[in-house]
Parts: C-alpha cells; sequence; structure tokens
C-alpha cells in the first residue's frame, strides 16, 4: 500500500487552519456516524482479529468493541457540557475582570497504535481526537493487518481525508509520519520505540502522549483468599494471551501460601481453557513467530512447574507457571508480554522492595491481601500508573480513572473525561473591562511598596 504522507498531511493542516474552531454539533455528527459504521462492521471485526491472531470472539466483543462504544457514548453525550469555557473567579490584581479556560483542540494529531488490541487502542484515542476537534492521522500496527485493513475502511467509510485518515505501514512509514510537523502525537507501544517518537517530537517541541509497557508486580500477600487470588489472575494474566501491557508480569507470593497459590493457579487454568489449551476456542495465539521465538527462549524447562508447551506452526504457548527464577534469568530481564507467569516467593516485607525497586516505575500494579493496612502501605512505597487491590487489569475498564504510565511506563493520561484533557490544550482568557482602569500597578509606584507589603497576603 502506499500513500502519498505529505499530501494527506498538508490537506490535513489546511483542513484544521480553514476548519477550526470546526463545530461541537459537526463533531457528534461524526462521532454518532462513526458507531453506526462500527456497529455495521462488528462481525468484521471479530473476524479480523480473529484472521490476526485467533483473538476469541468474547474477548473481541469485551476488550475491544464494547469499550470503544463505552468511549463513543460518553463524548456523545458529554462533548457539549465538556466543551464550555469554564468560568474561574478572578484576581483582584486584575480587577475588574473575567476569566475562563478555553479547551482548545491542539489541530493535527499524529496517533501511532499497537497490535495487541489493535482495534480499540486505534479507535478510543482516535474518537478523543476528533471530538475535542482535531484532525487525525492513524497508523495502525503492521502486525495485524487484517484489523488495519478493516480500520482504514471503517476511517475512510466515516470521515473525509481531511478530517481523518488511516495510513497502514511499518516502522519505515511511521518514522516518515515521525518526520513531519504535528502538533500532538499520541504513542502506544514499547519502551524503546516510545524514546524514538519522544525524540521525534522533540525536534518540533510537539507535545506527547506516551502510553508504553513494563514489569508489573502482583503481590500476593499470606492473608489473601488463594482461590479467588488465582481465579482473577489467570484471568489477567492469560486474557489476549498474556500480551496486555496491564498484565501481572510477575507474582511475588508470600512463601506461607506459595504451594497454595501454585495449586490453586494449575486448578484454574485447567478449568478456564481446558487440560489441552491448544485445543480451547478460549485462548488466543502470540502474535507472530518472532514474538513466538522470543518468548519460547524465555522458557527455562528446569523451572517449568505448568505449562510449558508450544507450538511454532500455529506460534501457541500454553500458560506457563515459572517457580522461583532468579532475577537474573531471561524472564526475570524484561517486560514478559506473553502467557509466562514467573512465581517468586518472599518471606520480608524488605525483598518485595529490593525486587520491585530493581524495574523502573510499571504501568501496573496488584496486590492481593485481606489486610487493608498492608495495601495501602504497599500501594504508596513505588510509582505505577495504577493499579487494583484484590484484582488485576480491571482498572482500565473504569473511563473514570486516567488510564497512562509514569516514569519509564509512560507520560500522560487517557480514557474518558481525561482523554478530552489529552487532546485539548487549556487556553486562559482574561477579559480586562474598560470602564475603570484602577492605576495601583503603574510607575510611579512613590509609597506603593509599603502598601503592598501590608496587604499582601489580602491579594
Ligand atoms: P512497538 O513499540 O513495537 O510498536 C508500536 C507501534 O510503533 C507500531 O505501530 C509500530 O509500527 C511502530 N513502530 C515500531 N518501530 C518503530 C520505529 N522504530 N519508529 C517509529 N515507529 C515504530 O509495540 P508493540 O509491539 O506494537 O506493542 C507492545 C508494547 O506496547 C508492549 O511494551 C506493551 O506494554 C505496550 N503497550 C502499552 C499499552 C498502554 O496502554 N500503555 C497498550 C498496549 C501495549
Amino acid at each position: 500500500m502506499s500513500y502519498n504522507v505529505e499530501k494527506l498531511h498538508a490537506k490535513q493542516v489546511d483542513f484544521f487552519l480553514k476548519s477550526n474552531p470546526f463545530s461541537i454539533k459537526e463533531r457528534i455528527q461524526l462521532l454518532q456516524k462513526l458507531k453506526q459504521e462500527i456497529n455495521s462492521q462488528e462481525d468484521a471485526i471479530v473476524e479480523a482479529l480473529k484472521e490476526d491472531f485467533q483473538k476469541p470472539a468474547f474477548e473481541s466483543m469485551v476488550t475491544e468493541i464494547v469499550i470503544v462504544y463505552k468511549e463513543l457514548d460518553l463524548f456523545i453525550k458529554n462533548l457539549k457540557s465538556w466543551s464550555k469555557p469554564e468560568k474561574v473567579s478572578s484576581s483582584l490584581l486584575n480587577f475588574p475582570s473575567s476569566d475562563r479556560i478555553y479547551h482548545r483542540p491542539y489541530g493535527n494529531v499524529l496517533i501511532i497504535a499497537p497490535w495487541n488490541y489493535p482495534f480499540q487502542l486505534a479507535i478510543n484515542p482516535l474518537i478523543a481526537a476528533i471530538a475535542t476537534g482535531n484532525t487525525v492521522t492513524l497508523k495502525p500496527s503492521e502486525l495485524t493487518p487484517k484489523t488495519a485493513a478493516l480500520l482504514e475502511k471503517i476511517i475512510k467509510n466515516t470521515f473525509t481525508e481531511a478530517q481523518a485518515v488511516v495510513i497502514q505501514g511499518d516502522k519505515e512509514v511511521a518514522q516518515q509520519l515521525l518526520n513531519l510537523k504535528w502538533n500532538f502525537i499520541f504513542f502506544t507501544g514499547s519502551v524503546p520505540v516510545g524514546k524514538i517518537v519522544h525524540q521525534a517530537a522533540a525536534k518540533n517541541l510537539t507535545p506527547v502522549t506516551l502510553e508504553l509497557g513494563g514489569k508489573n508486580p502482583c503481590i500476593v500477600e499470606s492473608t489473601a483468599k488463594i482461590q479467588l487470588t488465582a481465579k482473577r489472575i489467570v484471568w489477567g494474566k492469560f486474557l489476549n494471551a498474556g500480551q496486555t501491557c496491564i498484565a501481572p508480569d510477575y507474582v511475588l507470593v508470600h512463601k506461607n501460601v506459595k504451594p497454595a497459590l501454585i495449586k490453586a493457579l494449575k486448578e484454574e487454568i485447567i478449568a478456564s481453557y481446558g487440560k489441552n489449551t491448544i485445543d480451547s476456542p478460549d485462548y488466543a495465539r502470540i502474535i507472530n513467530s518472532s514474538h513466538f521465538e522470543r518468548l519460547k527462549d524465555l522458557i527455562d524447562k528446569e523451572k517449568v512447574e505448568f505449562g510449558g508447551q508450544t507450538d511454532a506452526e500455529t506460534n501457541f504457548i500454553a500458560p506457563t507457571l515459572i517457580d522461583d527464577p532468579k532475577l537474573s534469568d531471561k524472564v526475570m530481564e524484561e517486560e514478559i508480554f506473553g502467557p509466562i507467569l514467573p512465581i517468586i516467593s518472599y518471606d520480608q516485607e524488605s525483598e518485595l522492595s529490593e525486587i520491585i525497586r530493581s524495574y523502573p516505575a510499571s504501568l501496573a500494579f496488584f496486590v492481593f491481601t485481606e489486610n487493608q493496612a498492608f495495601a495501602e502501605k504497599i500501594m504508596t512505597q513505588f510509582p505505577f500508573g495504577g493499579g487494583v487491590i484484590n484484582d488485576v487489569v480491571i482498572h482500565f475498564a473504569n473511563e473514570k480513572l486516567p488510564f497512562g504510565g509514569v516514569g519509564n511506563s509512560g507520560i500522560g493520561a487517557y480514557h474518558g473525561k481525561h482523554s478530552f484533557h489529552c487532546f485539548t490544550h487549556q487556553q486562559s482568557v482574561v477579559n480586562h473591562k474598560t470602564w475603570i482602569d484602577v492605576p495601583f500597578r503603574y510607575a510611579p509606584y512613590g509609597n506603593k511598596l509599603s502598601w503592598i507589603k501590608k496587604f499582601k497576603n489580602w491579594l
């Protein structure tokens, strides 16, 4: 597929200059049109995700399509009220004035999306960007070509090229796009590519949101309800075959409950996917052979407690539990991003800190415990993007919570109203009245200094 990237970009630059401010009514109509289009393509989306990596239909509905409808409905319902200028009280120093915050679109937005939730991680930022009056150029991941082609079709059927366009391609195409001047860049993907995007954006001082990854710890303390803990971990870790940025990367379990946890994890894996996961219709595949090989290489056969089976032909890796790996083992070096779960036991709380602090700030953080004081204490000790007590992953589903990382796991946050703020510049405007002009600020200052010293706390 070849695109005239410069020409499409110029079209969007021109459109934004001429159409800004693009009316809210028109934006809502576009969102409604997008909803209809997605609705009519629902089966095709599920099919594309299945063809790309055998994503189960249920997971496609819940983790891709429903999430997009929710975001669309929220914006359609609230855009008008969210977009109103916010009146704030004015400063006595400027008396008399009326002061407002306006939510302005940045302009031309570039969105670069990953492959693991290739539909919603592309469409949800686009919804917010369009709703707030920006133009969008979206580059989906080349690793999910069926979904990328469908995204292109959906966007083409909904928007003009000047409003929103999909450009398919690999990293060369992404580089070509990054060489252009954008007003905002929204990137979801790996930490190394996030750094490349940040560097490219810096050339034009373009603001960015970077939604990245990391090694997410999952602590199981001795008071945790073990069977329920195992059920929730198995669901969140093996959903999408472990290819979820907020999946638990590794478990840190108190030594007293480790045997019980391992037993319960095995039971829950079998209960979810049967004895032969390869035959389960509810288990996705690894995205491609190079990720398959990377993951296979992380499995140290000596330490496999459960699973470990692989099939190169279908990029299948079974849910795998690794018992007590060392921090120097390959599986503990980097984000796993696959269905392999290392389980490390601890005795003293200080060991938790030692292990967690040996990695950069994670995107997510999970703790299972019935000891609320422990949960609250442990959650304040480490930097992380978002966390859950007694479950995994589910913070993603509440659009009232900002979703994003900190430090190495990302910059900025989005979802729901946070997405509205993510894609707008908060512009301050003071309307200073002219019916009176208080002379206090003007030179000559005379004895105004002693007056200001006296009344400084009142201003
Ligand atoms: P990736 O960084 O390899 O690719 C992401 C996008 O960047 C793709 O569209 C790709 O074509 C493009 N790209 C790749 N190399 C590039 C380069 N050199 N220059 C410019 N663009 C380039 O990531 P991925 O493999 O698609 O996704 C997996 C990673 O994404 C994991 O680390 C995961 O944790 C993270 N992730 C984060 C979130 C989040 O919301 N924070 C969500 C999903 C995935």
